[in-house]
């Protein structure tokens, strides 16, 4: 797949101004839907995204030790566009190289050529790098699943596996070591309590409050962690870092330097999601890179995406353009393959924490189908 969605389009014909949404994932997609279906048809939309398709990540741990869903967590981008025929709207597969004040270089994939394309309007929405777990992945649905089935293997000839990092996708699913006092330090403390309790009864050795050095054993698998007071020191066969989120933000360091936080690399936005430097007020950030103040969740980015895509078509009606607004918190952590705890608002807004037993084995991955436009009636059906 290299043009899903392709129509009457060429993105360097001047019939049209191209508005380009760079990155396809929670954030950037959604962007590019809500362009499509209400951009004026003075402008094109372009979503520049390097996978053939979109990589569900919320289920990508449970898959690397549970077979027989992989399938179900790659989403093609064929249909994204469908419901929206009436406009322009495309998806091209590339890596994006550069960015220029006027135009986007980039590598169009799998054919490794070149091209340039002009932009009135640009969406940054790269993202993080992906965790060292899911390093393997590949631009292409099949190559991805067989990195899967090597890496479950790997897990199920492992004797010691030790998982550092206690976010949401350390906690998931496997020693644990982390250095905040409580697990998800961002959300309420009862999610600390009930996924602690659920470790502490599955008998996994929660080492809390503590930094590690992490010696690895060649360019192999296992290593060696310590604690930083020394206390503890765990060697496995299979050492998996969850640490260290980092922002994929060198594309716009080169375009607009100031525009990147100088310690964290997230990307510095005004509230309107315009990047902060205001020489560049046609291009905007949303999702993980950008420096919103919210939490680094799909269902932020989306949300960002949405008041960021809308931004753009106000300034393209010369209308005023609104803040992004903070969304509650929402996530959903499984601990165990039944076993899940959630916080979510009620209609209030007043945070609710629960937990239940009623986590399917795929994780209900068939529900994020719809946001990018596809049917997921295969997956469910087998
Ligand atoms: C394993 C895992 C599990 C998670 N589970 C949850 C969860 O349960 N709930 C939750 O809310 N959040 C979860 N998160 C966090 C959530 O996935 C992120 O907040 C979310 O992915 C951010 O979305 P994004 O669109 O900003 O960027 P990303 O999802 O990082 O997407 C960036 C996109 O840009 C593309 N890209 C990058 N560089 C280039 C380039 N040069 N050229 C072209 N394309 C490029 C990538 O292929 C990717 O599609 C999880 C994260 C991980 C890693």
């Amino acid at each position: 797949m290299s043009r899903a969605g392709l129509r009457n389009s060429n993105p360097n014909m001047h019939d049209k101004s191209n508005v380009i949404v760079l990155g396809g994932s929670y954030a950037g997609a959604r962007a590019a839907r809500v362009l499509a279906k209400e951009l004026p048809s003075s402008h094109r939309v372009i979503l520049i995204e390097k996978n053939s398709h979109m990589q569900h990540l919320y289920v990508l741990p449970r898959y690397l030790l549970l077979s027989g869903h992989d399938h179900k967590a790659f989403i093609p981008y064929n249909d994204l566009f469908t419901e929206f025929s009436h406009n322009s709207a495309e998806v091209i597969q590339a890596r994006v190289d550069r960015i220029t004040p006027t135009h986007i270089e980039i590598t169009r994939l799998p054919s490794d050529t070149t091209d340039r394309i002009p932009y009135s309007h640009l969406i940054y929405a790269l993202g993080s790098h992906l965790p060292s777990p899911l390093k393997g992945m590949h631009e292409e649905i099949v190559g991805s699943m067989k990195w899967m089935e090597e890496y479950r293997k790997k897990v199920s000839n492992a004797r010691d596996i030790i998982l550092v990092g206690g976010g949401a996708l350390g906690i998931r699913d496997i020693a644990e070591i982390f250095p905040d006092k409580r697990l998800l330090p961002k959300y309420d403390p009862k999610m600390h309590e009930l996924i602690y309790d659920r470790l502490r009864r599955l008998n996994v050795d929660v080492v809390a409050g503590q930094r590690v050095t992490i010696t690895r054993e060649g360019d192999g698998d296992a290593g060696t962690v310590t604690t930083a007071d020394g206390r503890v020191s765990a060697s496995g066969d299979l050492l998996i870092t969850c640490t260290g989120q980092k922002y994929n933000s060198s594309l716009l360091s080169s375009l607009s330097p100031s525009s990147v936080h100088p310690s964290n690399d997230s990307v510095l936005v005004r509230d309107t999601l315009q990047l902060a430097d205001e020489i560049f007020s046609n291009v905007y950030a949303v999702g993980d890179v950008a420096d919103t103040g919210a939490p680094k969740t799909g269902n932020a980015g989306y949300w960002q995406a949405e008041t960021a895509a809308r931004n753009v078509i106000r300034s393209i009606r010369e209308e005023a353009m609104v803040p992004y607004v903070m969304t509650p918190p929402i996530i959903k952590v499984s601990v165990g393959l039944r076993y899940r705890v959630t916080q979510q608002p009620d209609e209030n807004g007043a945070v609710r924490v629960w937990d239940d037993e009623e986590g399917r084995d795929d994780l209900d991955a068939h529900l994020m189908w719809p946001l990018f436009g596809a049917k997921a009636v295969d997956i469910l059906n087998g």
